[in-house]
């Protein structure tokens, strides 16, 4: 991207800082997943945590020092991601309208992900809205319910304007999974190559120091 020169004015610059999905104890929220027909709601990765969530860099048949170093973290776990649309709704005489909506990316754990996989059996995504009440707001402990019908889906405008809207989300989705990190770079995370890491000569005991003298 060219440079540009500006002042100190520009209302466009702002720390990025990436919103998404959080519950909260005590708020259930209405949510409907998004994706259009013939497309995959979620994408999902293999992801270490190391004061940040990164690619795990292993394939089938070689180990990587993602996985080879030892840390707590060490084994891969996926991470999975869709995009939600989240309803505002309101109540006029006594029933339920829609008064807006928000489109948020939503990540969640493997855990998560069986549960969801459980209720898209019986109550398919494509046609059923669902309510996520958080149980535990530290570990985003959500439990989904199912609606019986799909807000977003009841009109073909609002499902046209949705999609439309969730194009860009959909394709940064991938990269909200973890930083996809070189494996030099994996070393420096997890401190591997950082300065002042000299593990070789800590483990050395005064007593082959001085044989070796
Ligand atoms: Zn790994």
């Amino acid at each position: 991207m060219a440079t540009e020169e500006f002042g100190f004015e520009r209302e466009d610059i702002q720390p990025s800082r990436f919103k998404k999905y959080k519950g909260k104890v005590g708020r259930v929220d209405r949510a409907g997943i998004v994706f259009a027909e013939g497309q995959q709601p979620c994408v999902g990765a293999a992801c270490h945590f190391k004061d940040r969530y990164f690619l795990c860099k292993s394939t089938k048949d070689k180990k990587e020092i993602c996985c080879l170093h030892s840390y707590e973290n060490n084994l891969p776990k996926s991470r999975i991601a869709c995009v939600l649309v989240i309803y505002d709704i309101g109540e006029k005489d006594g029933k339920k309208t829609l008064r807006g909506y928000e489109l948020l990316p939503w990540i969640f754990s493997d855990t998560q992900y069986v549960k969801l996989r459980n209720l898209n059996k019986e109550w398919p995504f494509d046609k059923h809205d669902i309510t996520l009440t958080c149980t535990n707001e530290d570990f985003q402990t959500i439990e989904p319910n199912p609606c019986k019908e799909s807000f977003w889906r009841s009109k073909p405008d609002l499902v046209k304007k949705i999609l439309a809207e969730a194009v860009e989300m959909r394709k940064g989705l991938s990269r909200q999974l973890g930083a996809d990190l070189s494996v030099t770079e994996i070393r420096e995370q997890l401190g591997i190559d950082a300065p002042g890491s000299d593990d070789a000569a800590v483990d050395m005991s005064l007593g082959d120091v001085v044989t070796n003298i």
